[in-house]
């Protein structure tokens, strides 16, 4: 099956959580995928960000250069670090410090419109403490995902992909146990 970006793969909430979630099963070594590491995914994310991704934005985004993609899997790797430090509980300056240094390269080789520029961006505003509490990691997944909810009651990334699988797993480990009824 040919891959493609689906809504699914924007339930980050936010640009910067949505490209960090561009590896699949990061800590799964033996299924983890990759999905910039083929040229074509990386030069199709920004039209699919464009109109998927659930963070406003100006205009439409503009793929990087192909002597800037280092530049954008560093910076992803630094906001993955770091948020998920910080929702697991567990934020670390350095981590911080490291996020900065990867927003700062990014602003000052890239333009306004780039993916890596509006990136950058896009982590900043998630460094803001007014979104205490709604930085999470899906349970199932674990990608990181901002909760958007009044009352900060989301649970999954996306119901209707990692809440059914969860449910399904549950129904099925009980009727195994024989303790189902329905
Ligand atoms: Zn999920």
């Amino acid at each position: 099956m040919t891959f493609s970006w689906t809504p699914h793969r924007f339930s980050g909430g936010a640009l910067a959580l949505d490209v960090a979630n561009s590896v699949i099963l990061r800590f799964d070594p033996a299924r983890s995928i990759d999905r910039f590491a083929d040229p074509g995914n990386l030069a199709a994310f920004p039209d699919a960000a464009t109109r998927l991704c659930a963070e406003d934005r100006d205009g439409p985004l503009k793929a990087v250069p192909a002597d800037r993609a280092d530049g954008l899997i560093r910076l992803r790797e630094a906001i993955d670090r770091h948020f998920r430090a910080e929702a697991g509980g567990t934020p670390s300056s350095l981590l911080l410090a490291d996020l900065l240094d990867q927003i700062a390269q990014a602003l000052r080789v890239a333009e306004a419109g780039d993916l890596d520029f509006e990136t950058a961006l896009s982590a900043l505003r998630l460094i803001s403490p007014s979104r205490a509490g709604a930085l999470k990691i899906c349970p199932n997944c674990e990608w990181l995902f901002l909760d958007r909810s009044k009352n900060k009651s989301r649970a999954w990334c996306d119901m209707a992909v990692c809440g059914n699988r969860v449910k399904a797993r549950l129904h099925y480990q009980r009727k195994k146990q024989g303790k189902d009824a329905s």
